[in-house]
């Protein structure tokens, strides 16, 4: 069961990315720390049971199964800035902004933006705004999505 935050588990052109997006915002004086990238399948399937069939008593974690995560196809990474020395969890503070505002100028897709659950710490990357079904198929036969 993999569940890396090793950027060197990344897609390597998806690592790129988010090598960028952690030295620009260093470089505007915020301090980003990436908390999640590479998923295996197995990792997923056990995330996805938090608050349903294990720890029922603790919230859902993750809308996604095993497979319908970029983060299981090396092409997403959570990230948490850090103010003086202290993880910021809270979603109106305003650091959350520019982090978001730097991934994508940087070239990252941002699941803040998404309409339905957005996910603020989450960025991904993907070839040729492919689905997660391509994606599953392009992983399965090449063992990447970017092909
Ligand atoms: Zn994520």
């Amino acid at each position: 069961m993999i569940n890396s935050r090793k950027l060197s588990d990344l897609d390597p052109a998806v690592r790129k990315i988010c090598e960028a997006h952690v030295r620009e915002c260093k470089h505007r004086g915020i301090e980003i720390i990436v908390t999640s990238t590479w998923r295996d399948f197995e990792s997923q399937t056990a995330l996805y049971a938090i608050g349903r069939t294990v720890q029922k008593d603790r919230r859902s974690v993750t809308k996604a199964r095993a497979g319908k995560s970029w983060h299981n196809f090396r092409a997403a990474w959570d990230v948490v800035g850090i103010v003086s020395g202290k993880p910021i969890w809270d979603a109106g503070d305003p650091v959350w902004r520019e982090i978001i505002k730097i991934g994508k100028t940087v070239g990252a897709l941002a699941g803040a933006d998404w309409p339905t659950f957005p996910d603020l710490p989450h960025f991904y990357c993907i070839p040729d705004k492919i689905t997660l079904a391509v994606a599953l198929r392009r992983w399965q036969d090449n063992g990447t999505i970017f092909v």
